[in-house]
């Protein structure tokens, strides 16, 4: 009888033990391991395309699937995917749909990101990318005229 519950116990530790290093990986703070960011980089992807999918027909689903997709960002220390981070406003958290919900304009070098559901207008310069045609633009004469 004695034998048993010590037995008993032993197996108690073992399972605890098992339970803390779960737990250790899975509610951790911090970097997570590069197979969990993976998956939740690829959850994200499809996370947007549902709700572009969607949003003709059930906008407030499209931006419940944003809500979710930026937990994972917090959750998992990821950057939301260079594809999708202009396609949700910055302030009120919905999913912006060119032409429906919100617009693009360019103003000053940078481009203006308005949102139809807050008024919230995101704008982001592209000085570098202008900086970087310019660049080209030269290499290319310069080396046009060496040959
Ligand atoms: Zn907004």
């Amino acid at each position: 009888m004695v034998f048993v519950l010590i037995c008993a116990n032993h197996f108690n530790s073992i399972f605890e033990y098992y339970i803390r290093q779960l737990r250790r990986i899975f509610l951790s703070r911090g970097k997570r391991p590069k197979w969990m960011i993976d998956i939740a980089i690829e959850r994200m992807n499809i996370l947007f395309e549902r709700a572009e999918m969607e949003f003709i027909t059930h906008p407030e689903r499209s931006h419940r699937y944003v809500e979710l997709a930026r937990k994972l960002s917090t959750k998992y220390n990821t950057k939301i995917p260079q594809k999708w981070s202009r396609r949700y406003c910055k302030k009120c958290g919905r999913f912006l749909y060119y032409g429906h919900n919100s617009s693009v304009r360019l103003v000053d070098e940078k481009v203006n990101i308005f949102c139809g559901e807050c008024g919230h207008v995101m704008r982001i310069p592209y000085s570098k990318e202008k900086k970087n045609k310019r660049r080209a633009k030269y290499e290319s004469i310069k080396k046009r005229n060496d040959e």
